[in-house]
């Protein structure tokens, strides 16, 4: 359940990652929570997947499941239509719910839950597109996971396990191609041999937050295995259909678990952008409360998101109680700043900017929001 402030965290995370994903030439897409049980048969994840999927659900006689993953479905539309290699590559996304049965042990609060959402997307491509695809998909995740305000990556490579499918060819490929991107990435790395998953290589991004805890968040896996059991081809410049590369990709992972360990990463003072309320308004005596909302309207025309505490509390409690909210910009205002149409600025670590003009304030936080700075 997301209560309102946590809701509001979460649109703002969304809103910024779907606009980057727009930018980065992502089409969105929506599909459906439940599948018939042909599509889950064909995937494969009826016979390998199974103990991690709900029971499934009756109705005129056809069972369909809850869905444990979004990929079929993304599978389903491209399929939809005969694709050339003109139309390739096809960055697929979905804001998609999934699924997952987890053993209630495992339950570890926001970061791993039973029904989460995925910041999903999959990407097709033709063979000679594939490595810069590849270098794009890296670069792309480190950027996002930049503006969240993570700066330290430490990149894990798994390559082919003993027991898989797919043509060596391709093995050799995808492992060349994520190899090399994380050599251009400047990042640290490590190659874990063997620990692929059976059906494809992959990429795991894991970031270390505020107390130098390593979280994963992003993973980049190549599939080797659902375009066989769905056929996908594309039309080649020669006429003929190829076997176009699919590759999976979560970047923030969840919404669940990346909104945890946000939390973890800042200790609850989110940077101006993610803030719930950016502003509180102080006033010191009730004779400055009109003055206080008259503020507060000019602050949230100019887009902010304000709060006035007008309670019988002295000055001093009202500051501790906004510093214990992690409220980054307190606004103090007496009789003085009244007077001069001014603003006393004081900042959730105790600093002090003292008075200013309300138009020089606004300039200030918007800087920190475009800038998405941790104040
Ligand atoms: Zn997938």
């Amino acid at each position: 359940l997301w209560h309102p402030k946590g809701g509001l965290i979460r649109y703002l995370m969304e809103e910024h990652a779907k606009k980057m994903h727009l930018e980065g030439g992502y089409e969105f897409v929506f599909t459906p929570h439940i599948g018939r049980s042909v599509l889950w048969e064909t995937s494969g994840h009826l016979d390998f997947y199974k103990e991690s999927m709900y029971a499934p659900i009756e109705i005129d006689n056809q069972e369909y499941y809850l869905k444990p993953m979004n990929c079929p479905f993304h599978v389903q539309i491209y399929k939809s239509r005969v694709r050339s290699y003109r139309d390739l590559p096809i960055r697929m996304a979905e804001w998609g719910t999934v699924y997952r049965y987890e053993r209630s042990g495992t339950l570890h609060g926001l970061t791993r839950v039973r029904g989460f959402t995925q910041d999903d997307a999959h990407l097709f491509c033709a063979p000679d597109q594939m490595p810069a695809e590849i270098d794009m998909v890296l670069n792309f995740s480190i950027d996002l996971l930049k503006d969240f305000g993570f700066e330290n990556f430490q990149l894990y490579l798994s390559t082919r396990p003993e027991k898989r499918v797919g043509e060596e060819a391709k093995w050799d490929a995808a492992e060349d191609a994520l190899l090399e991107a994380l050599k251009r990435s400047g990042h640290p790395y490590d190659i874990n041999e063997g620990d692929g998953a059976f059906y494809g290589p992959k990429i795991d991004i894991y970031v270390t937050d505020a107390l130098e805890r390593p979280w994963q968040l992003s993973t980049i896996q190549f599939d080797f295995n659902l375009p066989e059991r769905f056929d996908l081809t594309f039309i080649g410049p020669d006429g003929q259909p190829h076997r176009p590369y699919m590759i999976h990709r979560a970047l923030m992972g969840s919404m669940e678990r990346f909104f945890g360990v946000l939390i973890e990463h800042y200790g609850g003072a989110f940077p101006v952008w993610l803030t719930p309320v950016q502003v509180k308004l102080i006033p010191i005596t009730d004779d400055q409360n009109d003055y206080a909302y008259d503020i507060a309207r000019k602050l949230k025309e100019a887009g902010l998101r304000v709060e006035v505490d007008d309670s019988d509390s002295r000055m001093n409690a009202k500051i501790r109680n906004a510093q214990l909210e992690k409220i980054p910009y307190m606004l103090v205002l007496g009789a003085k700043e009244m007077d001069a149409g001014q603003v006393n600025v004081r900042l959730r670590n105790g600093k002090r900017l003292g008075a200013m003009s309300l138009e020089d304030f606004i300039a200030l936080a918007k800087e920190a929001i475009e800038k998405k700075v941790a104040i």
